[in-house]
């Protein structure tokens, strides 16, 4: 009998044990310590100011009256009128003289026997806009048809070519940067029109290697406002024949030039933003 008595004692203590556990899953309070906010509410005690950042202010800057033209703080490399400002030419050998290709119309065109023309002014990052037009009477094909080229800081040539129906290898038609990366698109006007490209360009970066980047030249161009490369990482200086990574040679700061490639090419509208 005083067995059944305790029995049942014990079997009351443990039920009313259980009745005071909380839920499974729900933490027990501990008297007089702060209930620990799960990580995910933690932003419910921010303020929208606390994520604001006023400065310092972006400064303002003036767009062009038209989409295509110059804003206020871009560095006119050609407008139009006088090509001796801002460009040389190179000829045979290396040597360095005053521009002979020939203004007409408001441009500028490479004409027979005259070099590649480059800045007078070295840049790094930059944004380039540039117009360009390939002869309308169509000769040759391929990549004897319209070619000239945009390399920037003399080294990476952004491919320009007659491609409007022109078929080449796609890593050297209009857009590519030559046999290093093919246009998205071929986004060609047709011969005797003009065309534009606008690039962005980051500078590569060298280390202790000075045969190495260590941070590659990016660059991102739209041609006629599509864009056909993006945020593509250059493997080297561009070369005809060869492997670009073999010619990596550290460098500073470099000139925009304009390849001369035996067929009259005309640019007009030309500006750069330095980045
Ligand atoms: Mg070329």
């Amino acid at each position: 009998m005083k067995k059944i008595i305790i029995s049942g004692l014990m079997l009351t203590m443990c039920a009313l044990i259980f009745a005071q556990q909380p839920p499974a899953g729900q933490q027990q309070q501990v008297p007089g310590a702060q209930r620990q906010r799960p990580v995910e509410d933690s932003t419910i005690r921010m303020t929208h100011f606390q994520t604001e950042i006023w400065n310092p202010e972006i400064p303002m800057v003036q767009p062009a009256e038209k989409i295509g033209d110059a804003p206020a703080d871009a560095i006119i490399l050609f407008d139009g009128k006088n090509i001796h400002s801002e460009w040389e030419e190179t000829g045979r050998g290396g040597v360095v003289k005053a521009a002979t290709w020939i203004i007409k119309d408001g441009a500028m065109e490479s004409i027979q026997g005259s070099g590649s023309i480059r800045t007078k002014r070295v840049f790094s990052n930059f944004q380039l806009h540039i117009e360009w037009k390939t002869p309308s009477i169509i000769t040759g094909n391929s990549q004897g048809r319209g070619n000239s080229g945009v390399y920037l800081q003399d080294l990476y040539e952004l491919q320009i070519l007659d491609s409007w129906h022109n078929r080449s290898y796609r890593n050297g038609q209009a857009g590519a940067f030559y046999k290093q990366y093919a246009p998205m698109i071929n986004a060609s006007r047709k011969p005797g029109e003009w065309q534009c490209y606008d690039i962005v360009y980051t500078a590569p970066t060298f280390g202790k290697d000075s045969t190495t980047y260590f941070t590659p030249p990016r660059a991102t161009v739209f041609h006629n406002g599509m864009i056909i490369q993006n945020n593509v990482a250059l493997r080297g200086p561009t070369t005809y024949v060869g492997i670009p990574e073999y010619l990596i040679k550290k460098h500073g700061p470099g000139r925009i030039m304009l390849q001369q490639h035996g067929n009259p090419i005309a640019f007009r509208n030309i500006w750069i933003r330095e980045l």
